[in-house]
């Protein structure tokens, strides 16, 4: 799990890394362009080792293992390897160096910083405690959140109801668009159950495709109003693909309202169960735990 004080070091290492490189490569231009005689000696660059430093120190955080870090670490050592090899040449040869060889430096340059910039912005959203894809709140405050509306509901008896959000036929949209489309679509998805509840409702990713909904101050009739709407807005949204096509996704909701006697966690593990038989009859439609369907039906195995 991201420390949040570790996170903001982390974040700090960022802008470190992304000055350092501003400085560096503004100096590598002057060298290379206004030239370094080759009596002066090896022409000299900024130190540019925060960047290592900072994967070091990134390389513990669960973030880290995207393949986004990997990437960037390959695009550094290529950068400095390419802008070395250039420096040299234009001093030996007292040159400018071809176009090719420009850009060969400064598009990898710019590819990194637009990069790390990207990074900084999701280990940001991470010590905010939210989820870097989608932009709603994470798993690791839902507990806690969970746990204030149900104190509360004991307190005062003022009802709520909870309801789990799982995307249709979610792995072949994967299978059919691949995994930057599948992001996209989880993304749009977050948004329109953003849109969907109202302000004072709290929205969770609780996993992969998959969603969690505290409605507030509602019963089950109007939660079911909200989540009933949120699921035809779902269903009819538009979601831009890359080629100007767009595709549509469905979406099966569990929902339940809190219950005197009736624990948090079995909430959610009924609330769970009302998504199954969601999942079981049909799809695309939201079934009430104690309402709709009969019987309770098995926790579904889900993947975290
Ligand atoms: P069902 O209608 O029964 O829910 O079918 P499904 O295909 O949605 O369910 P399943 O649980 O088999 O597939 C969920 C898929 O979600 C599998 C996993 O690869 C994908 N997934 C989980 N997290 C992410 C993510 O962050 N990005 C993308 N692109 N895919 C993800
Ligand atoms: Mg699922
Ligand atoms: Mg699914």
């Amino acid at each position: 799990m991201v420390e949040t004080s570790e996170s903001l070091s982390i974040i700090d290492g960022i802008d470190a890394v992304l000055d350092e490189h501003l400085l560096w490569f503004g100096q590598w231009q002057r060298l290379v362009f206004y030239g370094v005689a080759a009596e002066d000696g090896e022409p000299s660059l900024p130190p540019t080792a925060t960047f290592l430093r900072w994967c070091q120190a990134a390389s513990r955080e669960e973030l880290a293992k995207q393949p986004a870090i990997e990437r960037l670490v390959r695009l550094h050592e290529q950068m400095h390897r390419l802008a070395r090899v250039i420096l040299l040449r234009a001093t030996a040869d007292r040159a400018r160096p071809s176009a090719a060889d420009y850009e060969s430096v400064a598009g990898r340059y710019e590819e990194f910083m637009i990069q790390l910039r990207r990074i900084g912005r999701a280990f940001s959203a991470a010590a905010a405690g939210l989820d870097p894809l989608t932009g709603l709140r994470s798993r690791r405050d839902m507990q806690a959140e969970l746990e204030r509306e149900y104190n509360r509901f004991t307190r005062t008896g003022q009802p709520f109801c909870l309801a789990i959000c799982d995307i249709d036929f979610f792995k072949s949209v994967n299978d059919r668009f691949g995994h930057d489309i599948g992001d996209r679509v989880l993304a749009a998805v977050a948004t329109c159950i953003n849109r969907g509840i109202r302000s004072f409702d709290e929205a969770f990713r609780m996993g992969g495709e998959e969603f969690l909904i505290c409605l507030k101050d509602a019963a089950m009739a109007d939660g079911f109003a909200v989540i009933e709407r949120l699921r035809c807005d779902l269903a009819l949204m538009p979601i831009d693909l890359s080629d100007g096509t767009t595709l549509t996704v469905t979406a099966s909701f569990g929902l339940i309202q809190a219950q005197t006697g009736v624990a948090i966690d079995d909430m959610v593990v009924n609330a769970d169960r009302a998504l199954y038989q969601a999942k079981n009859s049909g799809r695309n439609r939201v079934v009430r735990y104690g309402t709709d369907g009969r019987g309770p039906a098995p926790p579904r195995a889900r993947a975290r």
